[in-house]
């Protein structure tokens, strides 16, 4: 059910045709035989995992990769029936689920592949699944001796559908080329290891969203888009980025104002001390909401289209701001944190490089207990 914003001061409003645009961008890149599995981990980057999933499979998306098991449960719940791949690690608990919720796992480890076979044999058809290469992120993966290993022995359940064989790249957005390359060619290597024991994978996928703009031979035939889905990018300054749209805005409200005097202090520890009569603006959000601490005499946030700082510490709760030169403040008042108002404009990314931290964890630390609201502009 939609969420009235007036009801509450704090809302993330997720435009739904920024995705759309967003989504067409990415396409653009890639050849019509090359497929996307959207990447909506982290309740899809802070976006909101179902309603981004429902939103993106009405564009015609039917592949998604969360993290865990419970994030593909949760989608399941909501009535999403595309592939859903689970790239983080799967515990032997929890192969029960997996197979109850007909969700994909991603195989690193070799000891995963005989409890899996035992329970899809009960399965009507081979049950898809997905193995990981490391060729270079030094995470999860197998090496290419294990995969040699698994294929060439027979270690492969018959119970078991080799779906698909990926990696992940570790310096897509880097500087250097070089690195990347050499995932490539370890990733062809893993490749054909896996044609010459005679599997036919139909998906083999290395590249997130860096990856997809800046290397068209590292597509294959499924590629993995995460952050500019949702409209933000990490590209050195040498690589052109897509013309992307930022979905997610952040907006509070003005809840009180107050005039100080030169000498008195704002916030914790007295860190901000007007110099002059100083109009503040209190603002009912914190820390405990993802505004980071770091924001503290630093950040901006907008207000009747012009530029507030932040003044003194960020608090769980709540944050004060300085409108002493914006007229007309009142109680009330819409107050942008990501987003724009007017002409101005405060990005994720802006706010990352006030925090030294990058667009995804600013975006990933939006609270759960802010309602997320649906639109289309
Ligand atoms: C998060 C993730 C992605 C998406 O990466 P972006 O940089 O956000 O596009 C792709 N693949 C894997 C394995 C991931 O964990």
């Amino acid at each position: 059910m939609p969420i009235p914003s007036d009801v509450f001061p704090t809302v993330a409003t997720v435009d739904l045709t920024a995705l759309a645009h967003n989504l067409l961008q990415l396409r653009r890149f890639l050849s019509p035989s090359c497929d996307i599995m959207a990447v909506v981990k982290a309740n899809a980057y802070g976006h909101g995992a179902v309603e981004t999933a429902q939103a993106l499979s009405h564009q015609g998306i039917v592949r998604f990769a969360v993290f865990s098991i419970e994030e593909g449960i949760a989608l399941r719940h909501a009535g999403i029936t595309a592939s859903i791949v689970i790239l983080g690690p799967v515990f032997s608990q929890q192969v029960e689920d997996l197979f109850a919720y007909r969700l994909t796992p991603v195989v690193s480890d070799p000891a995963l592949l005989t409890l899996l076979g035992q329970c899809a044999a009960r399965c009507a058809s081979p049950y898809p699944i997905h193995l990981k290469i490391d060729t270079g992120m030094g995470r999860l993966g197998l090496t290419q001796g294990e995969l040699e290993t698994i294929l060439t022995n027979h270690a492969l359940p018959s119970s078991l559908f080799l779906e698909g064989v990926m990696s992940h790249l570790a310096d897509s957005d880097g500087l250097e080329p070089g690195p990347t390359e050499q995932q490539f060619h370890l990733f062809d290597r893993a490749l054909k290891v896996v044609r010459e024991a005679g599997f036919s994978t139909p998906l083999m996928h290395l590249a997130n969203s860096a990856g997809i703009v800046r290397f068209p031979s590292a597509h294959y035939s499924l590629v993995r888009p995460g952050i500019m889905l949702y409209g933000y990018h990490t590209l050195p300054p040498s690589v052109p980025p897509p013309d992307l749209r930022p979905v997610l805005s952040l907006t509070t409200r003005v809840v009180q104002l107050r005039l100080i005097q030169p000498g008195e202090t704002v916030s914790y520890n007295r860190t901000f001390m007007a110099r002059r009569p100083t109009r503040i603006a209190v603002l009912p959000i914190g820390y405990s909401s993802g505004i980071n601490r770091r924001l503290s005499n630093r950040g901006q946030v907008l207000i009747r289209g012009q530029r507030a700082t932040i003044v003194g510490i960020v608090c769980m709760d709540m944050v004060m701001v300085d409108v002493t030169e914006i007229h007309d403040v009142a109680v009330g008042d819409e107050v942008v944190l990501i987003g724009q108002q007017g002409t101005e404009r405060i990005t994720a990314q802006d706010i990352a490089e006030w925090t030294g931290t990058i667009s995804y964890e600013v975006l990933c630390a939006i609270s759960h207990k802010i309602p997320r609201l649906y639109c289309s502009s």
